[in-house]
């Protein structure tokens, strides 16, 4: 169950049925299912089939409308997606805030994610029928996304929300990590090691210390060495007395 049932992606007047069946791949990929296709140039399509891949039930299942007004006609959120702003100022959405909100409403309205047509986009009169429209941040270089991959970006956006929410992502290191970290009473001791090891090789000296020691335990404080990697450079430390003690 991802909870995005109440969720549709809305492609408008798609030219490259290609790109039809890679937006069903994305859509599938992030747990979305619902496609409605706002007068397709080239719909249904072997090429659309062979780009979904393990997608096709969402081909199957599309809808497919005359406009953009019966698409959504059943919606209580509509957000366009749009490479550029437009003359008259809409409210905008970063792809964080519009999953954000979609997350916020889907309960209790069903929501619409609008895409345009791979050359000119959304229309200013199809612009004007969402409530929001998002924008995804790109090289200003060249900020034009292929219709599937910016359906991607919309939603892992909305992926990656709700997994926030359930507490699952983003995994945070010691979740991950397999050896726990090492404890303070272990770095002192290895501060005190490393600093007896660098008087001995003549690197640290104690009457004029400067900020060597600090800076290395901002060094070590910034990576914060798990048990076994402060065991490593212990035994370095070990070794490197060794040797420097030894008779030559
Ligand atoms: N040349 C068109 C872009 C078409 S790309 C234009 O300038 O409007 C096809 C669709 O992908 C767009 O209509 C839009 O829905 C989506 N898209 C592409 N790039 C995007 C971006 N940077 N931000 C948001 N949506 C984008």
């Amino acid at each position: 169950m991802t909870g995005f049932d109440n969720i549709k992606i809305v492609l408008v007047n798609t030219s490259h049925p290609g790109n039809i069946g890679a937006c069903a791949r994305a859509m599938k990929n992030m747990g979305l299912s619902e496609l409605t296709l706002v007068n397709p140039e080239d719909f249904p399509s072997g090429v659309a089939v062979g780009r979904a891949v393990s997608s096709i039930d969402i081909l199957d299942r599309a809808r497919v409308v005359e406009n953009l007004v019966d698409a959504v006609a059943d919606c209580g959120l509509v957000i366009g997606a749009s490479a550029r702003s437009r003359r008259i100022p809409w409210p905008m959405l970063t792809p964080g805030q519009s999953a954000n909100k979609v997350l916020e409403e889907q309960d209790n309205n069903k929501v619409a994610l609008v895409f345009g047509r791979e050359d000119s986009g959304l229309s200013n009169e199809e612009l004007q029928q969402c409530n929001f429209h998002v924008q995804i941040p790109t090289s200003e270089e060249y900020t034009s996304l292929n219709l599937a991959a910016a359906v991607m970006v919309i939603c892992y956006e909305l992926r990656k929300a709700w997994l926030a929410l359930e507490g699952e992502f983003p995994l945070d290191d010691d979740q991950l990590w397999d050896i726990e970290r090492a404890t303070g009473e272990q770095v002192e001791h290895f501060f005190e090691h490393l600093e007896r090891v660098l008087i001995a090789i003549d690197f640290h000296d104690p009457d004029n210390p400067r900020q060597l020691m600090s800076r290395l335990r901002r060094l070590f404080g910034r990576v914060r060495m798990d048990a076994m990697e402060m065991n490593i450079l212990r035994g370095i430390l070990t070794n490197v007395e060794y040797h420097i003690k030894k008779p030559e």
